[in-house]
């Protein structure tokens, strides 16, 4: 087994957030799985405890807020572990606890990450300091989100947003909502931007809330964008309109798709830990049957449970180093969309596969809800099919892998 040490500056933000998964996230757990749709109000005073973290540092925080790339490449400059480590290492601590309340943090939504990753100056002033999630899926456009309809027309200084939104993580709760649009539709996807919506702005409206499967802490939204007006600055990256492989074109969709690299690690990371989380019960449930794992004997020579558990660990180990390395290569500002993916797809993957496992290792022990195991079988299933599924990670791999473009293999 490959054992990578935490770089020491993070250990204390690890211990933290360790603790805060251990005494918050865990206890309250169950009572926001039941009570979906209720406000976690534990969280505010914890949100801004993380806050308190994050100015006090220079390595980034525990949230998805953390994520920005240096614009220079510090690729010469030897092996950086930065904001994109520390993120990442925080949320799988985290999501060792609860994902759904991970997700229903204040100022930690995806909304943060694309803001951090490619805001401006102006804009990071702005906006800094609230709450964004991000609103790209759409009833016509889910995998393929170059097939998104809402359009943005510009209107003296301000832009005019009209379209539908669905499944938005904290689209109710959260102060801003990024909504991606097209500033031409005929142009296909170089003409879709992003655009910074305020929560109450009246053109915006909740349509209804999702009852889900899993992850219930975190609400899901639906919006109708109605004439929803919007400052000309509300436009992250530019507005000229030019093919993708363009400067501006890297601007504007395929600055927007750049977001995902950041992003797909942090889910990634996510499911890490909620994988971890149900290897650690299992593993105590086995002892207590007298099951014990060795490390020193072949899996085919011990007990048909301990067998299994070695081949889930060591899923779980390829998940996670895949994670760290493409949180590592974008810290050192090397292009990471086949890391981001791959670490994408085996951590979505395996949390599904292992979750499940444990509870069928663990039995009736696993099956019911005096414990978290089918909680947590439940709430990984979407962190396979958010920030691009299973079958859209393994596509962008094998695109990347046989160097063919988007046209030549969908
Ligand atoms: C709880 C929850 C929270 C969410 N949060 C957000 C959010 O905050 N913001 C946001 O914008 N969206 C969010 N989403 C939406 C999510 O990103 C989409 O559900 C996802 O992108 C898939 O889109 P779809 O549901 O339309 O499925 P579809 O795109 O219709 O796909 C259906 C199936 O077909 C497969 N498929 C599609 N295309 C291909 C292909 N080319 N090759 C092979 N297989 C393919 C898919 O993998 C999938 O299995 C959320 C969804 C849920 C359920």
């Amino acid at each position: 087994m490959i054992n990578l040490e935490t770089p020491k500056k993070f250990q204390p933000l690890v211990n933290q957030a360790h603790q805060v998964a251990t005494e918050v996230f865990r206890p309250l757990s169950r009572k926001y799985d039941e009570a979906e749709h209720a406000y976690p109000k534990e969280l505010d005073m914890l949100a801004s405890l993380i806050d308190g973290m994050n100015e006090g540092s220079d390595i980034g925080g525990a949230g998805a807020a953390g994520v920005r790339r240096s614009a220079k490449s510090d690729g010469d400059e030897g092996n950086r572990n930065g904001s994109n480590m520390s993120t990442v290492l925080g949320i799988i601590e985290l999501c060792w606890g609860d994902v759904g309340l991970l997700l229903t943090m204040p100022r930690q939504g995806l909304g943060n990450s694309a803001i951090a990753s490619v805001a401006s100056e102006e804009q990071l002033e702005r906006y800094g300091g609230k709450w964004a999630a991000m609103a790209i899926t759409e009833p016509e456009a889910g995998s393929d989100s170059a097939a998104i309809r809402t359009t943005a027309e510009l209107d003296g200084d301000e832009y005019v947003l009209n379209g539908e939104k669905i499944f938005v993580t904290s689209g109710d709760r959260a102060d801003l909502i990024v909504v991606w649009a097209s500033l031409d539709r005929s142009v296909g996807r170089a003409a879709i931007r992003s655009f910074i919506v305020e929560r109450d702005n009246p053109g915006l409206k909740l349509d209804r809330l999702e009852h889900k499967l899993g992850i219930r802490a975190s609400d899901t939204a639906n919006f109708i964008l109605q004439d929803c007006r919007v400052p000309k600055e509300a436009l992250l990256g530019s507005s000229e309109v030019e093919t993708d492989a363009g400067e501006k074109g890297k601007q504007g969709f395929g600055g927007a798709m750049q977001t995902f690299d950041n992003t797909r690690p942090l889910v990634a990371g996510m499911a890490v830990g909620v994988t971890r989380a149900a290897l650690e019960e299992t593993r105590e449930r086995l002892a207590e049957a007298g099951v014990e794992i060795d490390y020193d004997r072949p899996a085919f020579s011990q007990h048909a449970a301990a067998a299994r558990f070695l081949e889930m660990e060591a899923d779980y180990e390829a998940a996670y180093l895949l994670t760290l390395h493409a949180a590592w290569m974008a810290d050192n500002s090397k292009p990471n969309s086949l890391q981001a993916s791959m670490a994408k797809a085996k951590a979505g993957r395996t949390c599904v596969d292992v979750t499940l496992g444990c509870v069928e290792l663990c039995g009736s022990v696993g099956y019911a809800e005096n414990e978290l195991l089918e909680k947590w079988s439940r709430d990984a299933k979407i962190l396979d099919i958010f920030e691009g599924t299973q079958q859209i990670q393994l596509l962008i791999v094998a695109r990347q892998l046989l160097g063919k473009s988007s046209a030549d293999l969908r």
